[in-house]
């Protein structure tokens, strides 16, 4: 890569990176497709269509129509019943949105994994334990539609609590009294398993 400043793009925003100063984020930019100007295929300009009822990023000169579909993501309720009975795991977020709030040990799917796959790999990226999958929680959309997120139960294998580069800190927490979570999707997940475990 030429130059010192590395750009990743994720749906609906843009990360901006300082290499000379390591992988740390220094800015978020919300870039929704209707701010995106031109076509990733041939660089012509692109305009608005409807294309099944909605307006779309459209390019005439070529034909690429940009499908706006929510991003898929995955997290996970982990336990380890035998040396932590009762507690769960959260982990603090170190980048926004919601930086410095408590959530669920989750992330983004990559291309080629699958939902379980994402949840085992975030896990063990946030909090370094290693977890097997259990049941399905649910799925949830986030309030703006833009994340689908699908909740597991998981359990430990191994590994020692410490929180990954994505976190500032990764603690248990008594399952009957967590500290206020981040997203509302979190609260409806862990209040579904919270319902699960009391009809046990
Ligand atoms: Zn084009």
């Amino acid at each position: 890569m030429g130059g010192p400043l590395r750009y990743a793009l994720s749906t609906g925003a843009i990360a901006l990176s300082d290499a000379s100063q390591g992988s740390e984020f220094v800015q978020w930019r919300h870039a929704p497709p209707s701010e995106w100007q031109f076509c990733p295929l041939c660089r012509s300009d692109l305009t608005n269509q409807v294309w099944d009822g909605k307006m779309r990023r459209y390019c005439p000169a070529c034909g690429f129509v940009y499908w706006e579909r929510p991003v898929p993501a995955a997290a996970a309720v982990v336990l380890d019943p035998a040396r932590q009975p009762g507690q769960m795991v959260l982990v603090r977020r170190r980048y926004p949105p919601e930086e410095g709030q408590w959530t669920l040990p989750g992330g983004g799917i990559e291309a080629g994994e699958s939902v379980q796959e994402a949840a085992r790999r975030e896990v063990l990226e946030e909090t370094g334990l290693a977890v097997a999958v259990d049941q399905q929680i649910g799925t949830w959309s986030t309030p703006s539609a833009e994340t689908l997120i699908t909740f597991f139960a998981a359990h430990v294998l191994g590994g020692q609590l410490e929180a990954g580069t994505d976190a500032l800190e990764a603690a248990w927490f008594p399952i009957a009294a967590l500290p206020d979570l981040a997203f509302n999707t979190h609260r409806d997940a862990v209040e579904s398993f919270r319902k699960h475990i009391s009809s046990l």
